[in-house]
C-alpha cells in the first residue's frame, strides 16, 4: 500500500500571518479527510518555523520549496537543508519546473540537491515533467525519462524508499488545464517502470504526485487511477476549504 498525499506548494504567496492562519486552518479540519491521508503544505522559507509551530502534533507535515546544494558557506542568499532540518521541516520540494526554468536548475544541481536533503533526513518531493513543445512533439516519455535517470538513477534503493515524486506537465501548471486521468495515469505508469528497470520492486513504494491544475473537482477522477498516489497542488492549496476538498478525494 502506497501513501495517498495531499501535498500544497504555496510558491510566493501569504504573508507569514496568513501563512499561518491559512496552515492552522489546514491542521484543524485535516481528519475530515482521514488518517490514511498524508497532509503536507509548503509555505515560503519565512513562514516556517511558525506554520511548524501551528501544525505540530496535528497530522499535516511541513516542507520547503527548495534548498541549497551546498552544506553551508559563502552562499548569499540560500538556505541550507541543515537549517531547514534543524526548525523541524520535514519535506522538500526539489527540481520544481519554475525553479528549472526561472532559475537554471539542472540535473546537476538536483543530484546535489538531493544529496544534500537526504544527508539530513528531508523527504525530497522531486518534480519531472514535459514542456508543452515537448507533448506536442511527443517528447513527453523522453524528457521524463530523462529527469529521472540523470538524477533518481543516482539514489541507493534504500534512498528511493524515502522518495516522492511529482509528475507535473508544465502546460498544465498555473494554467487551469489537467492532464486527463488517462494521460496521467500512462506518464505515472511509465515513471513507474522506468523506476523499476533499475530499482525493481522498491519503484511500486513511492508515491507519484499528479499536479497541474488540482482542484475539488478533478482531483478524485485524477486520484482514482492506480498510479495516482495523490497531488500537489499549487492555486488550490491557497485555500483550507478546497485543499481540504483535494485531501477528501481519495477513494
Ligand atoms: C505546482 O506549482 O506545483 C502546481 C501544480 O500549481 P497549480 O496547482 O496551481 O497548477
Amino acid at each position: 500500500m502506497r501513501k495517498k498525499i495531499a501535498a500544497g506548494n504555496w510558491k510566493m504567496n501569504t504573508t507569514p500571518a496568513q501563512g499561518t492562519e491559512l496552515a492552522a486552518a489546514i491542521a484543524s479540519r485535516r481528519n475530515e479527510a482521514g488518517n490514511d491521508v498524508d497532509f503536507i503544505i509548503c509555505p515560503p522559507f519565512t513562514h516556517l518555523t511558525e506554520v511548524i509551530r501551528a501544525t505540530r502534533g496535528k497530522g499535516v507535515a511541513v516542507g520547503a520549496q527548495n534548498c541549497a546544494a551546498e552544506p553551508k558557506g559563502a552562499y548569499t542568499g540560500e538556505v541550507s537543508a541543515e537549517m531547514l532540518a534543524s526548525i523541524g521541516v520535514d519535506y522538500v520540494i526539489l527540481g520544481h519546473s519554475e525553479r528549472r526554468q526561472y532559475y537554471g536548475e539542472t540535473s546537476e544541481t538536483l543530484n546535489r540537491k538531493l544529496e544534500m536533503a537526504y544527508a539530513n533526513n528531508l523527504t525530497p518531493i522531486y518534480c519531472v515533467g514535459e514542456k508543452l513543445s515537448e507533448r506536442e512533439a511527443g517528447k513527453h516519455f523522453d524528457v521524463v525519462k530523462a529527469q529521472i535517470t540523470e538524477v533518481i538513477y543516482n539514489l541507493s534503493a534504500d534512498k528511493l524508499a524515502r522518495l516522492v515524486i511529482a509528475y507535473e506537465p508544465v502546460w498544465a501548471i498555473g494554467t487551469g488545464k489537467t492532464a486527463t486521468s488517462a494521460q496521467a495515469q500512462e506518464i505515472h505508469a511509465f515513471i513507474r517502470k522506468v523506476l523499476a528497470e533499475k530499482f525493481g520492486d522498491t519503484a511500486d513504494t513511492v508515491p507519484i504526485l499528479y499536479g497541474g491544475s488540482v482542484n475539488p473537482k478533478n482531483a478524485a477522477e485524477l486520484f482514482g487511477m492506480p498510479d495516482v498516489d495523490g497531488g500537489l497542488v499549487g492555486g488550490a492549496s491557497l485555500e483550507a476549504e478546497s485543499f481540504i476538498q483535494i485531501g477528501k478525494s481519495f477513494r
